[in-house]
């Protein structure tokens, strides 16, 4: 159940769910602001949380904006292959920094265009493939891509082991992770 409330001028959707806490995102590629609540949390409380986090929403408004805008749906060969260029440049420059504060290694690693994961890894030979749809996100979320898969090369799953390192090399993670959605 979800309405759409003003907020300031903002519009704001609110959905409310069987959770804890409130918690805010704002979509690709609109700027959509959407909430999710607790059952009975009041209209008063809402207002009063979205308000506090006006700065917050102005700038995310605007870089999912500018991001929307400056990749344009469907992308050209051209613009998939400067895309393919600057994260591959990207990688080479994140990947060994993270390697190396990590002490994880991986064999190699390719980006390919795919479009239902943002990376995966071959256990067996350590090979890491990267989605071509990390070109468009931020370095935070691509370090995040990074890591989870170098901590595959030790850790197959998603288990308790896993979340264990992950929380060690990047306390913030999951919040990362809520962002794309992974
Ligand atoms: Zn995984």
């Amino acid at each position: 159940m979800s309405k759409k409330i003003f907020i300031d001028g903002l519009e704001v959707l609110v959905t409310r769910k069987r959770i804890k806490r409130m918690n805010m995102r704002v979509r690709d590629p609109e700027g959509d602001i959407t909430i999710s609540v607790p059952y009975f949390t009041s209209d008063r409380d809402i207002i009063a949380f979205v308000r506090s986090k006006r700065d917050w929403i102005d700038r995310a408004v605007s870089r999912v904006k500018a991001r929307a805008a400056s990749h344009p749906e469907p992308v050209s060969r051209e613009e998939k292959e400067a895309r393919r260029a600057d994260l591959k440049r990207r990688i080479a420059e994140r990947l060994p920094e993270i390697e190396r504060r990590t002490g994880l290694r991986c064999n190699g690693w390719t980006v390919r265009d795919m479009h239902t994961r943002w990376g995966s890894c071959n256990t067996r030979t350590h090979h890491v493939n990267f989605s071509l749809m990390l070109a468009t996100r931020s370095d935070i979320e691509l370090d995040y891509v990074i890591l989870h898969e170098l901590v595959h090369t030790v850790v197959p799953g998603h288990g308790a082991d896993f979340y264990a390192l992950m929380d060690r090399f990047m306390p913030g993670w999951k919040k990362v992770r809520k962002d794309l959605k992974y």
